[in-house]
């Protein structure tokens, strides 16, 4: 049996070895008996809704986020479709950003997203930037604590009706103001935490990869 990953953009957003996510997740899957195929889906490609167990989308520079915001919107359908379907996508960073509705780059410049989310992102004041490691009490599971490293411009705002990932306990998170880390919204995480997230974190890795199994076996 194969499990099928699209790595979106890998080829130009992948900062701070976010690869190591796709990376953690294929040893899961290896460790659990399957073949592994990763697609790097990019520019011009087709993202197939139907095909993926797993769907990574990494953080870019500002500059790589603009070319992937033109290309990505002629995906919004699919992924819309592969999201309301309970697929399981893991959004770091500027592909965070970029689920939602827009982002105001570090030179002011508007970044539109591709508005399935209701979350947005400023910059901040004199280019300031969040960096540094972080720790988050997950929203999944109270007794889960999550490490990572966090290296952001944005500082992101969920809408009330948006559930955060986590609840920041070192480091700044969303915005460094309201204790909010990412969002969650059924099998679809986004989040600042470089890492890789899912290399620092087996526990969550181990529970992503539980849901592709009962996904498999229904
Ligand atoms: N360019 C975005 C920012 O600075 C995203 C950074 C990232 O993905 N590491 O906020």
């Amino acid at each position: 049996m194969i499990i099928n990953i699209a790595h979106l953009y890998g080829n130009l957003l992948n900062t701070y070895g976010d690869v190591g996510n796709v990376m953690a997740f294929s040893h899961e899957a290896r460790k659990n008996n399957y073949e592994v195929n990763t697609d790097i889906i990019s520019i011009g490609d087709e993202f197939d809704p139907k095909k993926y167990d797993f769907v990574f989308f990494g953080g870019g520079q500002d500059y790589e986020q603009s070319i992937v915001q033109k290309d990505l919107i002629k995906k919004r359908d699919s992924l819309v479709e592969y999201i309301e379907n309970y697929g399981i996508l893991l959004a770091i960073c500027g592909g965070y950003q970029l689920l939602g509705q827009y982002y105001y780059d570090a030179h002011n410049e508007k970044i539109e997203g591709l508005k399935i989310f209701d979350h947005y992102t400023i910059n901040q004041e004199n280019k300031n930037r969040f960096t540094g490691n972080i720790k988050i009490k997950s929203s999944l599971d109270p007794n889960e604590i999550y490490t990572g490293f966090e290296n952001h411009g944005g500082q992101t705002f969920l809408s009330e009706n948006q559930k955060p990932f986590g609840e920041v306990i070192e480091g700044n998170g969303n915005n460094g103001n309201d204790l909010s880390e990412g969002f969650i919204y059924k099998n679809t995480i986004g989040t600042y935490l470089h890492g890789p997230l899912l290399a620092k974190n087996k526990n969550l890795c181990e529970s992503l990869f539980d849901i592709v199994n009962k996904r498999r076996s229904k």
